[in-house]
């Protein structure tokens, strides 16, 4: 439910790459969530068919509170908002409002408190220490609907988390699950020191290149 394609700065793979990548995991499908672009959502409508193999719209909006992803949505949602107008904006187009990794250190704290969430990242493969414990708790303790994603940006990452649903093999379907509340997560993390030495080499790369973020 958290994947990154070359069309984010600090992606790493093709739309044709991650698709083979989670089939070999054994996963039936992923969402794209682009860092403030839906440029792969725009190459997967152009993608030949995919039979059953499930992609879901997606994207991962910067707002003021911290990210927010946005399934099932095909359109840019400005970044820079504060995360209760990104919320409303997503639910306007008819998608999901996730809190992404809420209580990790690329995040900003309180992210949960500031919106209306459709559903919390109960686990991210890129979220360490106690993070995923609490983003799970919160959810749990205030019954809000969980997903996980492996959020990742890398051959290496993607596929090591996933979201368990149990209906048709369509995007609308899975979303509807995950509004629902009816999806189990599960994962594990991308090594920590491999964390860090990715992001910091990205970190250089695209402050060399002039697109730091
Ligand atoms: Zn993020
Ligand atoms: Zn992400």
């Amino acid at each position: 439910m958290h994947v990154h394609t070359i069309h984010s700065y600090d992606g790493y793979c093709t739309l044709k790459e991650i698709v083979k990548l989670i089939k070999s995991a054994g996963l039936d499908g992923f969402a794209i969530t682009d860092h403030d672009s839906i440029e792969g959502v725009k190459e997967m409508e152009g993608l030949s068919t995919t039979g059953d193999f499930i992609i879901i719209p997606g994207i991962e909006v910067t707002t003021k509170h911290g990210h927010v992803l946005g399934l099932g949505v095909r359109e840019l949602i400005p970044k820079g908002l504060p995360a209760d107008e990104t919320v409303e904006l997503i639910k306007e187009r008819g998608g999901i409002a996730v809190a992404a990794h809420p209580f990790w250190l690329t995040g900003k704290p309180g992210l949960v408190h500031k919106a209306k969430f459709d559903a919390i990242e109960s686990f991210n493969s890129r979220a360490y220490f106690l993070a995923n414990r609490l983003a799970y708790e919160y959810a749990k303790r205030n019954r809000i609907p969980v997903t996980a994603g492996s959020d990742g940006h890398a051959p290496d990452e993607i596929g090591l988390a996933w979201t368990s649903v149990n209906c048709g093999r369509n995007a609308e379907e899975v979303l509807e699950e995950i509004r629902s509340g009816r999806t189990k997560t599960s994962g594990r993390n991308f090594p920590f020191l491999s964390y860090a030495k990715r992001g910091i080499k990205k970190g250089i790369i695209s402050r060399w290149r002039g697109g730091g973020k």
